[in-house]
C-alpha cells in the first residue's frame, strides 16, 4: 500500500465514524442534547478538514520539490525547498473541504430543527436556524466536478447530493460501475433511478448564491 493509499483508507474510516456519530445524534437525541453533540461534531469535522487541507497543501508542496530535484550532481537543500514551496499553497476554508460537505451542510441536519414551517418568504430564515449549518451555510460542492451544486440531486441510498449534470455525465460514463462519488461513501452501485430532486437544498443554494452576489456588489442598501 502506498502512502497515499493508507492515508485514503484512513480517511474512509474516519468519514465512516463521523457518518456514524451524525447518524446517531439525528435518530436519538433531541433540543439541548442534540445542539451540545452537533456543535462538538461540528468541531471535530472541521479539524478534520483542516488536517486534510494540510495534507493536500503539503502534497502540492512535495510534488513541486520532486520536480525541482532532477539533476542527482547537485546538492538540493530539500527541508528549505519544502517548506517555500508549502508557504505557496493557499490556505483553504475548511468548510470548502469534502468531509466538511458531506458531514455537516444537508438538509438531514436541518429536517431535525424546524419540521412545521410552511414555505413562504421567512423559510430561508427558519433553514438557516439550522444547528449544523448556522451562519456557515455554504453551498455544497459537487464531489466530481468541484463545482458548487446548482441543481442537486439525492442518492436515496446514502443521502449524497451531486449536481444534476456531472451526475448523470458520471454515470453514463460508468456505466455499472458507477458509485456514490463521496470519498468514504460505501454505498457502491448508482443508478440514475436513486436520484431525486431536492428542492428545499436548491432553493437554500440560490437563496445562498443570490446572497453572496449581494455581498460582492458592495452595497449595503436597507433591504426589508
Ligand atoms: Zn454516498
Amino acid at each position: 500500500m502506498t502512502f497515499n493509499e493508507r492515508y485514503a483508507s484512513l480517511l474512509d474510516k474516519c468519514v465512516t465514524s463521523l457518518t456514524t456519530w451524525k447518524t446517531f445524534i439525528q435518530e436519538n437525541l433531541k433540543e439541548q442534547e442534540y445542539d451540545i453533540e452537533a456543535t462538538k461534531l461540528r468541531d471535530i469535522t472541521r479539524q478534520y478538514c483542516e488536517i486534510d487541507n494540510n495534507f493536500q497543501r503539503s502534497g502540492e508542496a512535495i510534488k513541486l520539490v520532486e520536480n525541482a530535484v532532477s539533476d542527482p550532481s547537485q546538492n538540493y537543500d530539500i527541508d528549505a525547498m519544502y517548506q517555500e514551496n508549502l508557504l505557496k499553497q493557499d490556505i483553504k476554508d475548511p468548510t470548502r473541504n469534502e468531509i466538511w460537505q458531506q458531514i455537516c451542510c444537508d438538509d438531514v441536519a436541518v429536517r431535525v430543527i424546524k419540521p412545521k414551517k410552511q414555505k413562504n418568504n421567512e423559510h430561508y430564515e427558519e433553514v438557516n436556524d439550522s444547528v449544523m449549518c448556522s451562519s456557515s451555510f455554504s453551498a455544497p460542492i459537487d464531489p466530481i466536478s468541484k463545482r458548487v451544486i446548482r441543481k442537486p440531486l439525492r442518492n436515496r441510498k446514502c443521502k449524497h447530493v451531486y449536481d444534476s449534470q456531472s451526475i448523470y455525465d458520471y454515470i453514463r460514463q460508468s456505466g455499472r460501475k458507477a458509485r456514490c462519488p463521496y470519498v468514504g461513501c460505501k454505498n457502491n452501485s448508482l443508478a440514475p433511478d436513486h436520484l431525486q430532486e431536492d428542492s428545499q437544498l436548491e432553493q437554500r443554494i440560490s437563496q445562498f448564491l443570490a446572497q453572496q452576489e449581494t455581498d460582492s456588489s458592495g452595497s449595503d442598501e436597507d433591504s426589508d
